[in-house]
């Protein structure tokens, strides 16, 4: 959560006089300066990308700002390919970080030339299957558990993702002999973490097995992909990452172990949460309010257009704008309106006191938002607006309309 927001109630009555709630906005300064800092705390890297995550955010408006600082998209189905290339971001500025991968998607990839990150050995022949093996692939590694300095950051026994080491050794054997030429290795094994030794740990790992394949393959890893995972402050008494010091901490397990072995190794990393969830909002309206044995708040989004609370238990901070200095004085579940006892943005919260018709305001949205989003209940998705710096905004998609919604459907045909 952050201290103040980017924007007044002034400006969303104006936005809403056109759009209706709910409805999300985006801080474009917010997401440029991020993806900036970024940047500079890798700049020592001279082959360092960001490859955003897709599916954390997927509008061509926002995938185009992130192409202007150089970054690539990493994909994992058709239609995130075919935005990524609409958007002018192809070839090797593509990860295709997939997993139970078909046949047709594995296609897509190939024809747009993406880098190819295998989940599984079994993945070679899936992908062999649908054409060939590229010049350049990478290899998804899950360690099992994964212990940084200060502890245990994750248990993946039980994740799906990504191959032991064993199989991951073979797999660059077996791909090697199929004529690959560039090598990269994946790595994805925490989710949401605050730590800034996240990423220099998991990179010290990486940077190991890179020095180990070269010695005992002879295959040279040109890059070292450390994915997504870092995480931002949802609640308010946690603390953002530092990623400058993530970058210098990265810096220093290169320093010590890519260096002496005489190694030259892009970093990669496939941020999305990081990129776009602190600068989204999901602008929502009191359209009612219920006292029974709890105390509700009703609002006009649901889980349909947010479902982080309702399926993590995820906490967003929530404000009542005008409201942001009155004392919190109520203490209400805030609820949408689907069949479902689930669809709540908040539980037991205590907030200043809403009325009929205030904005509320549902922060850090920006990734895994909107993307989400499903139509229980016939609930429609909603817009999605852009604000520049002067506070305009940009419709970058509108709402689904009924149409929309029964488009799929011969609503008039007897079977
Ligand atoms: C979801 C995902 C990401 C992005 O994760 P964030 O937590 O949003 O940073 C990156 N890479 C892969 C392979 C993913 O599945």
């Amino acid at each position: 959560m952050r201290e103040s927001l980017p924007f007044s109630k002034e400006d969303v009555l104006r936005w809403n006089a056109q759009y209706p709630t709910p409805f999300y906005v985006y801080d474009e300064e917010g997401i440029r300066a991020c993806v900036d800092a970024l940047y500079k705390a890798f700049s020592w890297n001279k082959g360092f990308r960001e490859y955003f995550a897709v599916k954390a955010t997927p509008t061509p408006a926002i995938l185009r700002i992130l192409k202007e600082y150089g970054c690539g998209t990493d994909c994992a189905s058709a239609a995130e390919l075919i935005m990524s290339e609409r958007t002018g971001i192809d070839g090797h500025r593509i990860m295709f970080s997939s997993n139970e991968t078909r046949i047709e998607e594995y296609k897509e990839a190939l024809r747009l030339g993406a880098i190819i990150n295998l989940d599984d050995i079994t993945q070679i022949a899936q992908l062999e299957r649908a054409g060939q093996i590229p010049d350049t692939v990478c290899c998804r590694y899950n360690p099992g558990q994964f212990e940084n300095t200060n502890g245990i950051m994750g248990h993946a026994y039980d994740s799906k993702f990504g191959m032991n080491f064993d199989q991951l050794k073979e797999s660059y054997r077996i791909l090697k002999e199929k004529g690959a030429k560039h090598f990269g290795i994946h790595s994805m094994v925490a989710s949401c973490c605050l730590d800034n030794n996240y990423y220099p740990s998991l990179a010290e790992k990486l940077f190991e097995i890179a020095v180990e394949l070269r010695n005992e393959l002879d295959i040279e890893i040109e890059f070292i992909d450390l994915a997504g995972g870092i995480g931002i402050p949802y609640r308010p008494e946690e603390q953002p990452v530092d990623i400058s010091a993530v970058g210098e901490g990265v810096r220093k397990a290169y320093e010590k172990i890519i260096e002496p072995a005489g190694l030259s190794i892009s970093i990669f990393t496939e941020m999305g949460r990081y990129i776009t969830g602190p600068y989204g909002y999901l602008v929502t309206k009191v359209i009612g309010e219920k006292h029974i044995y709890k105390d509700y708040v009703g609002v006009d989004a649901t889980a349909c257009n947010l479902m982080r609370p309702a399926i993590y238990g995820a906490y967003h901070n929530i404000r009542i704008l005008g409201k942001e200095n009155a004392p919190k004085t109520c203490k209400v579940d805030v609820v949408g309106s689907l069949c479902e006892n689930n669809d709540k943005f908040a539980v037991d919260r205590e907030l200043p006191e809403a009325e009929y018709g205030d904005y509320i305001v549902i922060e850090d949205a920006g990734a895994h938002g909107h993307s989400m989003g499903y139509n229980y209940n016939g609930k429609l998705r909603s817009a999605e607006l852009l604000m520049h710096k002067d506070r305009s905004v940009s419709c970058i998609r509108r709402a689904q309309t009924l149409d929309d919604y029964f488009a799929t459907l011969d609503i008039d045909k007897d079977f």
